[in-house]
Parts: C-alpha cells; sequence; structure tokens
C-alpha cells in the first residue's frame, strides 16, 4: 500500500522501517529534518507526504501535535480525498480523537485510533499490540500494515474507543510500574536482594509484562528512555481528564500524578519513565542494585 507515515520518534522510526521491510511503498516526514528511513520517500511537509498516499500513519507526541499535523499549516487536511484513512498511533485524547474523526468524515475520510503497546522493543521487532478504533471496514483495509508493524490488533469499537482503552492500559502499566518500584526500595532498605526478589516474583502470582521488561534496565541502571517519563505524565494527565470528564474518581492515579510532577520537577522528564524509581530511593536513601550494576 501507498502510506505516509509522520513522525520519526522512538516509535515511529522502527514502525515505518517496518512498513518498508513488509514491501509498501511509505513516504515519510518528521517536525525536525534529517531523520530518516532507509527505503522510504522523505517529504518536506505532511501534505505533501500525503499527496497520493492511501493510509496515513501518524506517531507523534500528543494531542496538539496530532492537531498540528493533521490541521496545521501545510497540514495532512489538504490532500486528502476520498476514500484516505488516517490511522494514529500516537496516544492523545479520546474526545479530541471523535472531533478530529468529524472533521475528516465531511472530507469521506475514515479515521482510525491505534494506538500501541510494546514499547520501544515492540515497535522495533514489529510485535506490537494495536488498541484500535474505527469502522470494520477500515480496519480491515489496514491489516497488512498492522501486521508488518505488530502481533495483534484488538479493536475495541468505533473511532475513539482505542484511545479509550489506551488509557486504560497505561493507567495500569504507570500503577504496576510504581508498585514495583515501591518494592524494590523498601526491600532493598531492608536488606533484602533485588535480584532474589525479581527470581521470587516471577515464581509467583506477582510476575508480570511489565516487571519482565522493566527489571533488566533497572538492574543496570539504565534509564535511557523506551517510553519517556514525559511521555507517560502526559498519558496520566489525558487519563485524569478523560476520568473527570466522565466522573469517575482515580485516587491512586491522582497520586501518582504527584509523584510525576515531582520527578519532573527533579529533571527526569526525558529519562524513561522507570526514573521515577530514583526519586524513591532518594527518599529511602537506597539504591537498589543488581550483581551487573
Ligand atoms: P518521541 O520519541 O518523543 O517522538 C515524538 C515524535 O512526535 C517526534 O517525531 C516529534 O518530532 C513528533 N512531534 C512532537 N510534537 C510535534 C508537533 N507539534 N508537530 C509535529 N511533530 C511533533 O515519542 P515516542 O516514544 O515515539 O511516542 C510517540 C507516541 O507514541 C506518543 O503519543 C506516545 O505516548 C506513544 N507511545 C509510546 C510508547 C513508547 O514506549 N515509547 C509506547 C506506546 C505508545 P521531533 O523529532 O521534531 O521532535
Amino acid at each position: 500500500m501507498r502510506v505516509a507515515f509522520l513522525g520519526l520518534g522512538i516509535m515511529g522510526q522502527s514502525m515505518a522501517t517496518n512498513l518498508v521491510n513488509a514491501g509498501h511503498v511509505v513516504t515519510v516526514w518528521n517536525r525536525t529534518p534529517g531523520k530518516l528511513v532507509e527505503g522510504a520517500a522523505v517529504a518536506p511537509t505532511p501534505a505533501a507526504a500525503a499527496q497520493d498516499a492511501e493510509v496515513v500513519w501518524l506517531c507523534v507526541s500528543d494531542t496538539d501535535a496530532v492537531d498540528d499535523v493533521i490541521f496545521g499549516k501545510d497540514g495532512v487536511e489538504q490532500s486528502l480525498v476520498p476514500g484516505t484513512i488516517i490511522a494514529d498511533s500516537s496516544t492523545i485524547s479520546p474526545a479530541a480523537t471523535v472531533k478530529f474523526a468529524d472533521r475528516v468524515r465531511a472530507k469521506g475520510v475514515a479515521w482510525v485510533d491505534a494506538p500501541v503497546t510494546g514499547s520501544k522493543i515492540g515497535a522495533r521487532e514489529g510485535t506490537l499490540v494495536f488498541i484500535v478504533g474505527g469502522d470494520e471496514a477500515s480496519v480491515e483495509r489496514l491489516k497488512p500494515l498492522f501486521a508488518a508493524m505488530g502481533k495483534k490488533i484488538f479493536r475495541m469499537g468505533e473511532t475513539g474507543k482505542g484511545q479509550a482503552t489506551k488509557l486504560a492500559m497505561n493507567l495500569q502499566i504507570a500503577m504496576i510500574f510504581e508498585g514495583f518500584a515501591e518494592a524494590l526500595t523498601l526491600a532493598t532498605k531492608l536488606g533484602v536482594d533485588a535480584q532474589q526478589l525479581l527470581a521470587l516474583i516471577e515464581a509467583t502470582m506477582v510476575r508480570s509484562g511489565v516487571v519482565e521488561y522493566k527489571a533488566p534496565f533497572i538492574l543496570q541502571r539504565d534509564f535511557t528512555p523506551n517510553f519517556p517519563l514525559r511521555l507517560m505524565h502526559k498519558d496520566i494527565r489525558l487519563t485524569l481528564e478523560a476520568a473527570k470528564e466522565a466522573r469517575v474518581k482515580l485516587p491512586g492515579l491522582e497520586t501518582l500524578e504527584e509523584i510525576y510532577e515531582m520527578a519532573t520537577e527533579d529533571g527526569n522528564q526525558d529519562l524513561d519513565y522507570a526514573a521515577t524509581l530514583t526519586l524513591l530511593e532518594k527518599w529511602a536513601g537506597v539504591q537498589v542494585k543488581g550483581k551487573a550494576a
């Protein structure tokens, strides 16, 4: 298929590469010039990238970025023709997604929200899980592209439901990681070996994909971003906003938002969100260590 891919960050770079490797004809655009994908053409603007594309795929930071890329100056909107599909793998507001979709529907364009889970490694290895909202026919048309970038898709309902579900997923990822980080900090302070605690976690119902993914990085004290703290913070805020609109109280997440606020004040926003551990360590006066650290 002819695909415009917009946003070559941690996730987008690998996703676009996997589309090229699967034989799709890809044109990329990134706000900051210089990011390239081997085998893909480069366009100077989102509008130019979207020219002649059957599908416009986005993976940018947040709701404002999606708004800019689609509806801003030199935005995709100028190039839209009936039958085009916009697929958005950014994690953004479900309510804004519905508004954006309404606006492009007037031009005969379908909007499929397709946020992902699987992080940097999942993007690189083409094993992302897509959490999708959109009409069935459009989702069906996108299947070869989903298959090139991921291992599974879950269609959660109409447009907006992918983003709503993604927020519910990241709520759990953030809180599971916080539980893990607090447990590691307490155990270390009480003189328990982190590696032994991990072996125990893996052998019991406490094990989780979040712990499995993050533990090797933590034990090596590697906080380079797989999922930057600033983006998890953005997702926590989006979730609290959506909860407020729906009159749902999330007291655990409200507390966690304060921790992210403090981690940001400490200058950790561009590190991985696992760096929230360093705040707990600072308060406790300990450092979690693996054998290699
Ligand atoms: P990233 O590495 O920070 O990349 C962000 C991308 O968005 C860059 O290409 C950036 O362009 C672009 N961008 C930001 N603001 C823009 C604007 N106003 N107009 C146009 N482009 C703009 O982030 P990422 O980790 O790839 O994440 C991308 C999206 O996927 C986010 O919504 C994130 O929440 C979601 N996500 C990430 C992960 C993960 O583990 N990393 C997992 C699941 C979902 P520049 O190069 O010019 O800055």
